[in-house]
């Protein structure tokens, strides 16, 4: 075994550096809550209060439609229900998804492929908001979502929600190049979805590409079920959770209302609206 300039071999004697550990989970949180105040303060510049919500966000679809969606979580959201803290975890993995939809922004931009990055699109008068990851040059004419997965994961892909999010944007863009604001090419522009493992190993798959077949029916179905959503949580009913979902299972484990959703005050509140339901029925 090498000992390098020491008279032990380093990796025996090193101990962890529970300091810059410490250190480096307090600069991350500390940097989450400086994006947090960022984006806040730049909403009130807009004149917009960043404490109330009054739009969906596309990336939030696989919320609002299909097996997972469940509209109490928008209503807690649009109320100001407290949210839970976030994980070491989370944070992690937020960072390195972020990552990896820069690296294929870079890569395709070097090959002279990118025409635009973090777009912001216009979905009026759905109350939708979203900001597409990567929107091709004209000649490779795609709208490429892009998502960081664990290889364990590949082999439950694709996701009709991940197909979702490109679809819609790729309606925003078709409808912008329609009314003038892009040029007509942009009308040829399809969905397209990337997968990228944030942990292969070797022989292990390491991206998947997926052309997502465009309906404009479909686009259009799935902006009004998110605009039905949204008008329930603007409303003044709490929505009951959805049959069968459960403290311990997805979608409630992975949710960011999950504590204050299941606390004992919401289940007594969930009961006294059942009763009351119940006795106006009798
Ligand atoms: S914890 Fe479950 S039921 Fe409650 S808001 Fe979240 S997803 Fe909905």
């Amino acid at each position: 075994m090498t000992k390098g300039y020491h008279d032990r071999n380093p990796v025996e004697i090193a101990t962890r550096d529970e300091e810059f550990e410490a250190f480096f989970r307090k600069a991350a949180f500390e940097d989450r809550q400086r994006r947090d105040d960022e984006y806040a303060e730049a909403k009130r510049k807009e004149g917009v209060d960043p404490e109330k919500r009054d739009k969906l966000r596309v990336s939030e679809v696989g919320y609002a439609v299909g097996e997972s969606a469940c509209s109490r979580r928008f209503f807690y959201e649009f109320h100001g229900a407290p949210r839970d803290p976030m994980t070491m975890e989370q944070l992690v993995n937020l960072g390195v998804s972020s990552l990896a939809g820069f690296w294929v922004a870079n890569i395709l931009a070097r090959a002279g492929r990118v025409h635009k990055v973090e777009v912001k699109m216009d979905f009026e008068p759905f109350p939708i908001s979203g900001r597409l990851d990567v929107l091709c040059d004209p000649e490779t004419h795609r709208v490429i979502e892009v998502k960081a997965v664990t290889t364990e994961q590949f082999g439950y892909l694709p996701k009709q929600e991940h197909f979702d999010q490109p679809t819609l944007y790729v309606w925003a863009v078709r409808r912008a190049a329609a009314m003038g604001q892009l040029e007509p090419e942009f009308l040829k522009y399809t969905p397209s979805v990337f997968y990228v493992a944030r942990n292969a190993r070797k022989g292990q798959p390491t991206h998947a590409a997926y052309a997502v077949p465009y309906s404009e029916k479909h686009a259009l179905e799935v902006l009004q079920e998110m605009t039905r959503v949204r008008n329930i949580a603007n409303g003044d009913v709490l929505p009951d959770r959805p049959k069968g979902f459960s403290r311990s299972d997805f979608p409630c484990s992975y949710c960011s209302m999950k504590q204050h959703c299941w606390s004992a005050q919401e289940n007594l509140g969930l009961a006294l609206q059942q009763s009351v339901e119940a006795t106006q029925k009798a």
